[in-house]
This record gives structure tokens, sequence and C-alpha cells, in this order.
């Protein structure tokens, strides 16, 4: 099951994972111990999470904050309102036949949509996330198809969960494992989620093959899984392709044991589900003033920006390591990016002039830089008007009056070099012998002094040379 070519085999696979937020210590709902793992069965459970008539559910609200964080990693908009719904259906391991969940039709709302992920040189869009409790957990004897009986957990029920659904963007199985293991690191770095729990993120892909129908995969459990998973069901939607109207739509499981898909079931459509807002819960608002206090307590993805850096910038390592550990300045970094191509001159400037000396003054309130600011004063040093002395003496006028380097050097002579340095060059230059004569008769002469005074000073107006050559030539 290796080799093959899946991107030409016109293979779409789209994600949608489900990651506990192992971080709280309660439930999604209520207030039961989200510490289910090696207890006995049926220990951590309460009226709201067994679903007993009459109860109330009430929102975690540092779960709000988790899934911000995620969301916010992987670039998605927060709503600004968001709704709770409930999704409809029976099974053992849902004792009140419906999910608290968020849907993002009819009305409802998820707590974020429209991000994306870079995966290696190809983006990933990220559809929407959304909060929701886990189910409770079967035991089956045997296997799933052939046991007599299942075994129910409702520990596990009521676990916050965040789904995170991908568009169809993935082309192989490499490419979402390579996604899976991203987020991975992403929710580790931000606190939120320990991956290596068993059953802590778990995953269903819709695979489909050369125009063939949608085929769910359920319950792969482990990462592990998800490559030999995707590229079982891609080697086995193959076959249908070409012979026949392709794979039917349906609902599989991924049987770990013998690393085969078996049918479950023919898709349930959404209508199956019959979506409705909870009548229990409010619809919750997520203020300005609540995103910033999140903000400023998610700790930094260093690592990754680190290799992002390195990565799409091509900064040394070093260099990457160091400017992503500063949130601000990472910001400003980027931004200036964009109106200037030179990435290792920015981050050198950033880390090396700007950093001890006024980065307290570069990143807070209306700043005296901004990136456009710095972008230009980088061109103008990029261009040669400015030698690397000038260009830092400029940066430090630049942010002792909050004005743009084209406003502070025009109509200067040169930005740095007054007259008086430049005079003090020409004398330098005229007392050596004879080029004082010559210059005084030979426009070539003349020119070539020009030259020389520009040479040592590469910032001075050549106007303002030639002008001041021609004043002490008169003197001489
Ligand atoms: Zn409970
Ligand atoms: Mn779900």
């Amino acid at each position: 099951m290796k080799g093959r070519d899946d991107a030409a085999a016109g293979v779409t696979i789209g994600l949608e994972i489900h990651c506990q937020l192992t971080a709280l210590k309660t439930k999604l709902f209520c207030g039961c111990s989200s510490d289910y793992r090696g207890r006995e069965p049926n220990e951590l459970i309460c009226p709201v999470c067994f679903g007993l008539p009459g109860t109330l559910p009430v929102l975690n609200a540092k779960a709000v904050e988790y899934a911000i964080r995620i969301a916010d990693a992987l670039g998605c908009k927060v709503a600004a309102e968001t709704t709770f719904y409930r999704k409809n259906y029976f099974y053992p391991d849902l004792s009140k036949n419906f999910q608290i969940s968020q849907y993002d039709k009819a009305g409802g709302v998820p707590i974020a949509s429209g991000g994306s992920v870079q995966v290696g040189g190809k983006k990933v869009r990220v559809r929407r996330i959304q909060l929701e409790e886990d189910p409770g957990k079967l035991t089956y004897e045997g296997t799933i198809e052939k046991s007599s009986y299942s075994l129910v957990d409702y520990n596990r029920a009521g676990i916050a969960l965040v789904e995170i659904v991908t568009e169809p963007d993935f082309g192989s199985a490499k490419e979402a494992k390579v996604f899976l293991e991203t987020l991975r690191s992403t929710v580790e770095a931000l606190g939120v989620s320990d991956g290596e729990l068993e059953g802590a993120m778990r995953c269903d892909a819709n695979v489909s093959v050369s125009g063939g129908g949608r085929v769910e995969v359920k319950n792969i459990s482990s990462f592990k899984e998800v490559e030999k998973a995707l590229n079982y069901e891609v080697l086995r939607q193959g076959t249908f392709a070409g012979t026949g109207p392709g794979a039917p739509n349906e609902t599989r499981h991924w049987d770990e044991r013998r690393s085969i898909t078996i049918s479950l079931r023919l898709k349930e459509g959404e209508q199956d589900y019959r979506y409705f807002p909870e009548p229990d819960l409010p619809a919750v608002s997520i203020g300005a003033e609540f995103l910033e206090t999140v903000r400023r307590a998610t700790p930094e993805v260093q690592g990754l920006r680190a290799e992002r850096y390195a990565r799409d910038y091509h900064l040394k390592p070093q260099v990457a390591g160091e400017l992503s550990r500063d949130e601000a300045l990472s910001r400003f970094f980027e931004e200036t990016w964009k109106t200037f191509d030179k990435p290792t001159e920015i981050a050198n400037w950033l880390i090396g002039e700007v950093r001890g000396a006024v980065r307290s003054r570069l990143v807070g309130e209306s700043p005296p830089v901004t990136p456009a600011g710095l972008s230009e004063l980088l061109a103008m040093l990029d261009g040669g008007e400015l030698t690397r002395p000038q260009a830092r003496e400029l940066f430090r006028e630049m942010v002792s009056t909050g004005r743009r380097p084209s406003e502070l050097t025009k109509g200067k002579a040169g930005p740095a070099i007054d007259e008086g340095s430049i005079a003090k060059v020409v004398s330098r230059l005229l007392s050596e012998g004879g080029a004082a004569s010559d210059a005084k008769k030979n426009p070539k002469a003349f020119n070539y002094l020009i030259g020389q005074v520009l040479r040592l000073e590469p910032g001075a107006d050549p106007k303002v040379v030639a002008k001041t050559l021609a004043r002490m030539l008169k003197q001489e």
C-alpha cells in the first residue's frame, strides 16, 4: 500500500478532528472531574452528564477560552456570538439521545471559522471549530461486527471536545498526517490538550477518489493509524474507479487490528440529526475584552513559529528562534515583510538595532515607528541611499520624532551628513597635492572629486557636494 501517486488518482481528503481539552479539570457542562482515564467505569457521572431529565447544563468558561486559543493559532475568526445546537441521534454511548454541539447552518454559529494551516507548500483551509461534548465509551467483546454485547462507560460523557473541520484540501494520506502532527504540537504548545493521552485526539476522515462517493472513515483513534487507514481507503476506492459509478456514499469503521475499513452504514444526511438550537443554553457573547484577556494569557506557540520563519522566510534557525520568542516583534516582522521583501535584513534589524534600545516603544500604543516606516528605512539602506551608521542615526530620529524617514530626509543634505562634514572631507581631498588646481581647470577632475567624496560619505547629497566643492575651490 505504498508508492501510489495519490494526487494523480484524484484523491480528496478532508478531516474532522476531535480534540479533548485535557487541560480542563471538569467536564464541558457539569462539575464532574474530567480525569477519567484509569477510573472504574461510571464513577465520574452526575445527573447532568448522565442526561437525566430535568437537569440543566452550565457552560465551562475555561473551555471557551481554550477553544479560542486553538482558533487563534489556526488563524480562524472567533465569532462575536456563538450558539449551541442539539445533534439528535440514538446510540447507547449517548444517554440523552442528543449531543450538545454547534452548527454552522440554520442560524447556528460555531465558535470560530475560516482559518488555515500551512502543510508543506500547501495551505489547508480550516472550515470551522466547534465546542461539543464527548459521548461515553463503548467496549465490545471481540470486534464491533461480531460482538454479542457491548459495555458502556459514561465517565467520558460530557468531556469537552473541540472539533476542527478542514476543507477537503488534502491530496494524500501523507499530507493529512503532517497536518495532524502540526495540530497536535500546536494544541500542546497552547497548553490546552495533551495529544499523547489515549483517545485525546481522534480523527474522522472523508475520502473520495476519482469522483466516487464520499466515504467517511470513523474512529481512527490514533495518529499512527491515520496514514494506514487513509492509504487503505484510497486503494479500496481506487478499485471502483473506471469500473462503474465509483464507491458509494457510506460510513466505514477503521478496524485497527485487521488494518481494514468495514462498512457500518450508508451515510446519514445532516437532516437525519434534526439539528435545532439547544434551549437550555443561551447564546454566548465573546466580547473584545474577553478576547484580549484570553490572548494575553495564551502561551506563544514559539517552536512552531520559529520553524515557520526558518522555512518560509529562510531565516537562520538561531535568528528565527530569537525573533519568534518575541510575540510583538514577530508581528512587526511579518508586517514589515509585506512591503520589504528581505526578511533576513528585517529580522537582523529587529533583533539587533531595535531590541533593547527602543523595543518597548515600538510595540506600545501608536508606536513612533511603524512597520511601513521601518520598511521605508530598510529600502533606503538597501538602495545605497544610506550607510548603515546613517540608517541607525535616522532610525533613532524616527523613534524620537515619530516621523517617516522620507519626511526626515526631505531637503536635507543627506539624512545625517551635513555640509560641515562634507566640507571636512572636501578639504582633506583638496589638501592632496594638485587636486585643487586640476579640479579648477578640468570638469572631469571636478566630477572625479565629487565621486571621491561620495565614496567616503555615501549618504551625502551629490548636489550639496558639488556646491561645497565649488565654494571651497573658489577659496583656494
Ligand atoms: Zn457530570
Ligand atoms: Mn463531532
